[in-house]
């Protein structure tokens, strides 16, 4: 438990720092805890303090870089989908990844993208095969969405243990 989720004074995920890097940003009074541990205190010899999980700056700072779009993966895919077939609906099933668009009438680029991919069960991608949704009358449950180095993020504050849903960084 070294690592410290930073927010800006909006509330917008900055990044995660280590503690030593959180704990100069309370103790300058540039910041303060938003979720701290529970039951876990930094001793020291005059008094004992909260261990941060979370802190957030008082004063809006300016943020560094923007989030850009994440490297496509199959692995990302199946994680964004949490692995529910995007044509049946079962979940847990969503083992493989299929094009939207078929790859066959695509380059590598324009196929492998956030938005032409989607989790699908095995039966699924093999009944869909090289036909898009319309021509196998498979419509899609859901459309899929870009990830973003925000994503990324977001999973490395979750092993945190910070409280993402209270903390209002996911919808
Ligand atoms: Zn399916």
């Amino acid at each position: 438990m070294t690592s410290v989720v930073v927010l800006n004074a909006s509330f917008e995920l900055l990044g995660i720092v280590p503690l030593r890097r959180a704990m100069t940003y309370l103790v300058r009074e540039r910041a303060v805890i938003v979720e701290s541990v529970p039951g876990a205190s930094i001793r020291s010899a005059e008094a004992d303090f909260p261990l941060p999980r979370v802190v957030q700056f008082r004063e809006m700072v300016r943020v560094p870089y923007r989030f850009r779009a994440a490297t496509w993966s199959r692995r990302g895919v199946l994680e964004r989908d949490n692995r529910t077939c995007a044509y049946c609906g079962r979940s847990r099933v969503g083992t493989t990844v299929d094009h939207i668009m078929p790859a066959s009438r695509l380059t590598r680029v324009e196929a492998d993208t956030w938005l032409n991919t989607v989790a699908a069960c095995l039966k699924c991608n093999g009944y869909k095969a090289n036909r898009t949704p319309e021509e196998a009358g498979m419509p899609l449950l859901f459309q899929p969405r870009e990830v973003t180095t925000r994503d990324t993020l977001l999973v490395a504050v979750t092993a945190t243990g910070a409280d993402v849903v209270a903390l209002g960084l996911v919808a």
